[in-house]
């Protein structure tokens, strides 16, 4: 029988192109496949250091966000009420020159009165360096409602984070945990490395409330109660502590565990550490019997006892740890009901890290010098390796787990040593080289410094000389002193309530504030429509930039249209998150590999635009002029200081690495590399990053700083016991009177579990949680037609006790109640997951008429959020006080803090999931029925 011809390797392309991928935030490098000028094909860059030619699902469907109908085609101005989506059309000229005469106003009598707040974007460095040129001291990405407490815990304690700045040892692990991840932030660089210990047969242990995704690849997995890490992790330095299962020489070397605390309980430096008389940290040497500085040659220092020092009882905080973790408070026995995990579990856990950290040793026969000048010939470490995110993080007790967590890594000997946790350049980095936050604004004046930093004690923090916040968000202030992220979640409500005060303009970029990125969505649109007694907007004036027709869109004022991630510059860059790995710095672009169709610009040259007609610093000539012609050539011009700019490679006309002038032909130099620059790591620089002298001299050479910046890990936190004293009455800066217990309990320089202020309640018996899918990034899926095939709609998924206790079967509908509302949404029976907890994928449920969705869309009918059911503030106190629903210390939002109660009941009207928050128009057209290559992708 005559077989068909099949042509199986049709011609996808005339030209490659190679850029980032920006379907979500990992930054892998593709190829972008063109045809006919259009985008046909996207594919996996073999060359890129990050994904190495691996590309996911939202990686290819790339293709389909690029040519989605929900992109935005001009600049628009409301002309219905906000939350309508009426809009008109308007030029590039019109537009700016209307945010202009907003902004310029401002800036001239009281630049504070802008919020300016960014989301998902990667070009941070820039625009926060824009937001400090304006003068406002308004301004943070929407890292405090992500993972702040990762971010600083991270920072605070090793100098570094997971993520981005951090990475397990993917060759020589061999037992790994998981706590808290979901798919959707390390996406492609997570699975390969996960893939490469399946291969070894290394053991994965996954801690998370819910069995989806790598938790459902893990050997084990533990289904842990919400909020309840840091008693487990806790628990588990308890059983190691208990079987003297500690690596003592690590803590000795690279830790602060010798360091002497005061433990004078009536001195105003109790709880400090006891320094010489040139501020040096003293240990207490065990061969001399006297005290030293803790850097001082040759000495034994003492990690144990009570002492006596210049007059001055002390400790070290050995001492003070083996006190606090060896009490009954966190034997496995004491936690095991609460966790939701056998104390027979908790003692095999930590037996097995215990077992695998100290007996199965990793030896590499790499030679190197600390920075005190002593050789080792080897490379000693312990496989045991973590890897955290959102899921321990998003709680009010977050800081302290993300801490409790670092700290086991500690004890463990297993950061920065081989088969342990990894920095990425330019990390490791300790917070004292991180800046002070700057927030005191003057008219028609650049701030004084960033606007996002790590204080380091009570004077640092955003206060007016009346003690009042000095931004909207009330970041660094005593409600959360170390909130290094900022609270955009807390700008809305405040903004909206003119607390502290009030503002004028409220200007977002990538920030779906009207849907997801809410505590509480439909209380944040109430807020964005609210009027003041004389009918005028709480917030005058909304500009927002996005590249689609999102829910944010219809609340704003004037809308600056984006381009799409294949039609603009952007600069992965080293200033702010780079594309590093363990053995290499790098860096990587964005650049226009298809030239827009419609009258859109990429919202970094709008900036810059914008910038020049409010004659900012750094952003004009003498004359006036503007500086940059667009973002690129910022990009490739603007030094942060001499020699370091944007884009760290083929600087000096194509030679320089890391420091160098400027390159006129720096873009093409990196298009020509593929999209990225790198520079390996030698192999003696490669671990102990924070105390390798090769690694220092080779970081200030390429300007990751301008000195060696050695240090030493903080397992006990002496910032944090700065604010505990002024909450003692013991500091010139005072807390209000209704704040100080809050901070005494809260501010423990050693890490500490308390109970989650959700969990307050007994009427809402229990937790509900969303999931990340790992399909989509954020709300942003939704509109993809690719994507949306596997995530249209979303139940509430319960848990067999739940499910069979109350009844319920295939189809059935719930209402779910927490002190915040309720809705009324489908549900459905999924076993592997917390006996206490419920769960939904986040960002499925769209608001009708959004995202350029047909009207019958699953998304707006059948998809819901659980936002509704959570708020901003805590319910009232008993002082009358209502605090922000976020962590004490950081300000991370506390949204997985959330406690419910559920029952059943009988579908609603058209079986659409309330509350209904009604619907908007559409400032772009929908989408064809069918679409076909060449004709609708356009
Ligand atoms: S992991 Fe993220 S950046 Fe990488 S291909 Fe997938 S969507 Fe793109």
């Amino acid at each position: 029988m005559a077989q068909p011809k099949l042509n199986t390797s049709p011609k996808v392309a005339d030209e490659i192109r190679q850029t980032t991928c920006y379907m979500c935030a990992c930054r892998c490098g593709i190829n972008v496949h063109l045809r006919d000028g259009k985008v046909s094909y996207i594919e996996g860059n073999r060359d890129h250091p990050v994904n190495k030619g691996v590309l996911c699902a939202k990686g290819s469907a790339g293709i389909m966000q690029h040519y989605s109908p929900a992109r935005l085609r001009a600049p628009l101005l409301r002309v219905g009420e906000r939350g309508e989506g009426k809009f008109k059309e308007i030029s590039w000229d019109e537009a700016l020159e209307l945010a202009t005469s907003w902004l310029a106003p401002i800036r001239a009598n009281a630049p504070e009165k802008l919020a300016f707040f960014t989301g998902r974007d990667q070009s941070q460095s820039f625009t926060g360096w824009w937001a400090q040129a304006y003068g406002t001291p308004n301004y943070a990405a929407h890292g405090g409602f992500c993972s702040v407490n990762m971010a600083a815990a991270g920072i605070y304690t090793l100098g570094g984070a997971f993520w981005e700045f951090g990475s397990p040892d993917w060759e020589h692990t061999k037992f790994f945990m998981l706590f808290g991840v979901a798919e959707d932030h390390d996406s492609n660089p997570i699975k390969m490395g996960l893939g490469k210990l399946k291969k070894r047969g290394a053991r994965i242990i996954a801690v998370n409330p819910v069995r989806t995704g790598y938790n459902a690849i893990a050997d084990d997995w533990v289904g842990i109660t919400p909020g309840t890490d840091g008693l487990f992790i806790l628990s588990l330095v308890h059983c190691l502590f208990s079987a003297g299962k500690i690596d003592l020489p690590y803590l000795l070397r690279y830790t602060n565990a010798p360091f002497l605390v005061n433990q004078d309980t009536d001195s105003a430096e109790h709880g400090l550490f006891l320094r010489d008389e040139n501020g040096k940290e003293l240990v207490w040497d065990r061969v001399s019997k006297t005290a030293q500085p803790w850097d001082a040659p040759d000495i034994k220092p003492e990690l144990q006892g009570s002492l006596t020092v210049n007059g001055i009882s002390c400790q070290p905080v050995f001492a003070l740890m083996a006190a606090r973790y060896l009490t009954d408070e966190y034997a496995p026995e004491a936690v095991a009901d609460r966790t939701g995990i056998s104390a027979a579990r908790i003692r095999s856990i930590a037996g097995e890290l215990a077992r695998v950290a100290f007996e199965e040793e990793i030896v590499l026969d790499r030679a190197w010098t600390d920075w005190r000048g002593q050789k080792h010939d080897k490379m000693i470490g312990r496989p045991v390796a973590f890897h955290a995110m959102r899921g321990i993080s998003a709680h009010s007790n977050g800081f302290q787990t993300c801490r409790a967590l670092h700290l086991l890594q500690i004890l463990l000997g297993s950061v920065e040593t081989p088969g342990g946790f990894r920095f990425k350049p330019p990390y490791p980095k300790p917070f004292e080289a991180h800046p002070k936050p700057h927030a005191k604004a003057k008219p028609g004046q650049p701030l004084a410094g960033p606007h996002l930093g790590y204080p380091r004690g009570p004077e640092d923090l955003a206060l007016s000389d009346n003690n009042t916040a000095l931004r909207i968000d009330k970041a660094f202030t005593w409600e959360n002193p170390l909130s290094a992220h900022g609270l955009m979640h807390m700008v809305i409500s405040n903004a909206a309530a003119g607390d502290p005060y009030k503002i004028d303009t409220l200007f977002l970029y990538m920030a779906n504030m009207a849907w997801n990125s809410s505590m509480n969505t439909a209380q944040t649109m109430d807020m964005l429509r609210q009027r003041d007694e004389n009918g005028e907007h709480s917030i005058p004036h909304i500009i927002y930039s996005d590249a689609y027709s999102s829910e944010m869109v219809a609340f704003a004022d004037l809308v600056l249209p984006d381009t799409t991630y294949l039609e603009r510059h952007d600069c992965i860059s080293l200033l702010d998150r780079p594309i590093g790995e363990p053995d290499l710095l790098g860096d990587a672009i964005r650049w226009p590999v298809v030239e827009p169709d419609r009258n859109v610009r990429g919202f970094q040259t709008v900036l810059l635009d914008l910038g020049a007609r409010l004659g900012l610093p750094g952003m004009v000539n003498e004359d006036g002029a503007p500086k940059f012609n667009d973002y690129a050539d910022y990009m490739q011009r603007h030094e942060r200081r001499p020699g370091i700019g944007p884009l760290a490679g083929f600087r000096d006309g194509g030679a320089g690495r890391g420091r160098g002038a400027p390159n006129a032909h720096q873009i093409d130099a990196y298009i020509k590399n593929g999209g990225f620059w790198s520079d390996p790591i030698a192999p003696e620089n490669a671990y102990f990053k924070p105390w390798n002298k090769g690694y220092q001299d080779w970081a200030v050479e390429r300007g990751l700083f301008d000195v060696p910046l050695p240090y030493i890990l903080n397992i006990y936190l002496e910032p944090l016991q700065k604010f505990r004293l002024a909450a003692e009455g013991k500091h010139a800066m005072q807390p209000p009177e209704h704040l100080r217990d809050r901070l005494k309990a809260a501010m423990d320089p050693l890490p500490f579990w308390y109970t989650p202020f959700g969990d307050s309640t007994t009427e809402y018996p229990l937790h509900a949680i969303t999931q990340r899918p790992a399909a989509m990034y954020h709300s942003w899926g939704g509109q993809n037609a690719w994507l949306r095939q596997i995530h249209g709609h979303n139940p509430l998924y319960l848990p067999q006790n739940i499910w069979e206790s109350h009844g319920f079967a295939e189809g059935d509908w719930a209402r779910v109640s927490s002190p915040n509302g309720d809705i009324t949404i489908p549900v459905a029976r999924m076993d592997a997951q917390n006996s206490k907890t419920l769960w939904t994928w986040n960002a499925i449920g769209k608001r009708r008429g959004a995202w350029a969705l047909d009207k019958d869309a699953p998304e707006s009918n059948k998809g819901f959020l659980l936002n509704h059911l959570i708020s901003e503030l805590l319910p009232q106190q008993a002082d009358g006080h209502r605090w922000a629903n976020v962590d004490p210390i950081t300000g991370q939002a506390a949204w997985y803090d959330l406690r419910v109660k559920i029952e059943k009941t009988t579908a609603p009207a058209q079986s659409r999931p309330l509350p209904d928050t009604g619907a908007q128009d559409s400032p772009v057209n929908g989408a064809p029925s069918q679409l076909t290559y060449g004709k609708d992708w356009t």
